[in-house]
């Protein structure tokens, strides 16, 4: 028998952005634990937001675990928070009531920045540094610094070990400023590796004296660009079937459907979401190819393979939780018919 560190990790229940949060305990077992091994556990609601002082408890209930690279026999175990009978989802639970669906892939590209003394790292202790433009994509040290490609790295192989589907990451378009990038197949997947990335950096940074700062514009109303988190999604349908007109009609769906999107597309994505700094203005819906001022970008192989395949929602930023971003967009799309359904309708 083995002792492994367990880490216990939920979404607490501040609003509008939910917490990430972790305890340990201790347990044994033969081998690397499976789901259906670990037990369910409770903690004090009340330091969370999530329950009242006197009752206090509530329970957290296994949905995902991975491998913990950075602690020897550790594992990280995804939670959904429930109430003390174990079964009911508590209101902070969004994970619990989303659409899913196997064959839906999603690809979120996290942007955030690292911040240090208060502001973005590299920044100098007053004013700004050279304008954007070099640091996209840029390398060395006047243009990235020290540090930030180290913890960029260490993040990488970290989610790597931990069996995280990062598909790629670069440097973005603010000093500062970085993206990674996650694919999964359904919205529980790829959401439940979007928040253990997101852990796992937050913790990796805590040693650095640095923090993450998740908010979509953190710089305010500047020439400095956004944070966003990007939603590229398909169905099977979209992949295997595809066409103009099923694409125009999944475009007018998203059109009216716009406030729904919005409202959970992040906070403050009105201050990011101006039409300027490759961003489309929030109130009004627009799609074009190839097109990074458009609310949707449809790839130009989207177009070339007959309108089949992924198309990338530009507007959910980079405090969204991905768990309502990626069960909207299911939603929207549940609501255009496919194939027969289509045909007797045309
Ligand atoms: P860009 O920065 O040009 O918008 P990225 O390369 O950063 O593009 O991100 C593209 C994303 O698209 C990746 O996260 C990738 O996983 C995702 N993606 C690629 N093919 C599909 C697909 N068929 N369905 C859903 N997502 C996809
Ligand atoms: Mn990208
Ligand atoms: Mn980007
Ligand atoms: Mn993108």
């Amino acid at each position: 028998m083995t002792k492994y560190k367990l880490e216990y990790i939920w979404l607490d229940g501040y609003t509008p952005v939910p917490g990430l949060r972790g305890k340990t305990q201790i347990k044994e077992f033969d081998a690397f634990p499976t789901l259906e091994q670990l037990p369910l556990w409770g903690f004090d609601g009340s330091s969370t937001q999530q329950a009242e002082g006197h009752s206090s408890d509530c329970v957290l209930k296994p949905v995902a675990v991975y491998p913990d690279p950075a602690r020897t026999n550790g594992a990280l175990v995804m939670c959904e928070v429930m109430m003390p009978d174990g079964v009911t989802p508590h209101a902070s639970n969004k994970r619990a009531t989303i659409l899913d669906d196997e064959d839906a892939w999603f690809g979120f590209e996290q942007e955030y920045f690292f911040y240090k003394d208060g502001r973005p790292l590299g920044f100098p202790t007053s004013g700004y540094p050279a304008p954007q433009g070099p640091y996209y994509t840029g390398v060395g040290y006047k243009n990235v610094g020290d540090v930030a490609r180290q913890l960029v790295e260490e993040h990488l192989d970290l989610c790597l070990a931990a069996g995280i589907n990062h598909e790629g990451i670069n440097a973005e378009v603010a000093k500062g400023q970085w993206e990674f990038q996650i694919f999964g197949k359904g919205s529980r997947k790829a959401a439940d590796q979007i928040w253990m990335a997101r852990y796992l950096l937050l913790r990796l940074c805590e040693k650095h004296g640095i923090d993450i700062e998740f908010h979509c514009k953190p710089l305010g109303d500047t020439d400095w660009n956004g944070s966003g988190m990007h939603c590229n999604f398909s169905t099977k349908y979209m992949r295997e079937v595809g066409g103009k007109d099923y694409f125009e009609a999944l475009m007018a769906a998203f059109d009216k459907n716009l406030m729904d999107h919005i409202a959970v597309y992040g906070p403050d994505n009105d201050k990011r979401l101006t039409g300027k700094h490759e961003t489309a203005p929030w109130n009004k819906f627009s799609y074009g190819v190839a097109d990074r001022g458009a609310s949707i970008r449809v790839p130009h192989s989207f177009v070339r393979n007959g309108y089949k395949g992924y198309l990338e929602d530009r507007r959910p930023n980079s405090q969204g939780d991905p768990y309502q971003i990626a069960s909207q967009v299911l939603k929207t799309i549940a609501e255009v018919p496919t194939g027969a359904a289509r045909k007797a309708a045309a």
